[in-house]
This record gives C-alpha cells, structure tokens and sequence, in this order.
C-alpha cells in the first residue's frame, strides 16, 4: 500500500543557483504539503551512506563531492501516492530525459546536478526522513 509521505532534497546545485523558492512552489502547486523542512548539510559520512547503494559506480566520487559542497534543503512532503508521485512531478535522472513540466527539466543543469532528490520507494523514505527530522518536527 503506498504512504502518503516522500522525503526530498534541494540539491546544492539548487540551492547556489537560487532556485529554493522556484521548487518550492512546483512542489506546493503539485499538491503536495510540507510536513517538515530545514536548511542542512551533508557531512561526507552522510553522503557516502546515502549514497551507499552506488559505491561501486563510477561517479560515487563526484556524486559525494558534489552532494556535500554546500547547503540543502531537507523536507518531507505529503500527499496520496507520495513517493511515485514526487517521482512524476521531479523527471528523469536526467534532464535532457526529462519531460515537460517537471522539476528537472526547469532547474536541473546535468545527470549530476540534477536539483532535486526524491525517494525512491516507501521503505526509503521512511529512512530518510527519519535521518533528517526527529518527531517533533514533523507536523
Ligand atoms: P535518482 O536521483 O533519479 O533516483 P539515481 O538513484 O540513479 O537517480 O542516482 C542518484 C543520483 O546520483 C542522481 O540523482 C544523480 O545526482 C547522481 N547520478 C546518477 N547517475 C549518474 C551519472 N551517470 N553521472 C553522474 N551522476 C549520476
């Protein structure tokens, strides 16, 4: 049964080119609310681990480099079907695949910088979020 939660990042790319409010407002306008939201940084240990599941890909290097380079945006978002939703909404890995519409193709700059995170299934989201957020700052 799908959840009505996803976890989210405004990737550094994101945030250094001024694009938090501009996704932000595709978020909103795409039906979904903010649970739970915060400026933060990944740590290398974070990125590597979150990351984890590429460790033997050839830009996991790159992809810890650039994840940890400087503030994102951390939130929760809520809505029916959350996760596949958010998939939709966010567009392909990458942005030359991305369809019309969607959060990559306005803001993505490269399958690296891409903009955006969404989770990829339930499982992981509950993971996510709960790295990122304690209880009381889920509302
Ligand atoms: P998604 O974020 O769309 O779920 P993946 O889980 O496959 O995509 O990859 C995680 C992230 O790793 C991507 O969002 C992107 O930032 C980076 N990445 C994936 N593939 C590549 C690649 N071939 N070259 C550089 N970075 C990549």
């Amino acid at each position: 049964m799908a959840t009505n939660r996803t976890f989210t990042m405004i990737k550094p790319d994101g945030v250094e080119n001024g694009h938090i409010g501009g996704i932000l407002n595709m978020i909103t306008e795409g039906g979904f609310r903010i649970v739970a939201m915060k400026l933060t940084r990944l740590t290398v240990a974070d990125a590597k681990a979150f990351y984890a599941v590429h460790a033997e890909r050839p830009f996991y290097g790159e992809l810890v480099d650039f994840m940890t380079r400087g503030p994102i945006v951390a939130a929760i978002l809520e809505k029916e079907n959350a996760v596949e939703d958010f998939r939709t909404l966010i567009g392909a890995t990458n942005p030359a695949n991305a369809a019309e519409g969607t959060i990559r193709k306005k803001y993505a700059t490269s399958m690296g910088e891409n903009a955006v995170h969404g989770s990829d299934s339930d499982e992981n989201a509950a993971i996510e979020s709960a790295f990122h957020f304690a209880g009381r700052e889920m509302f």
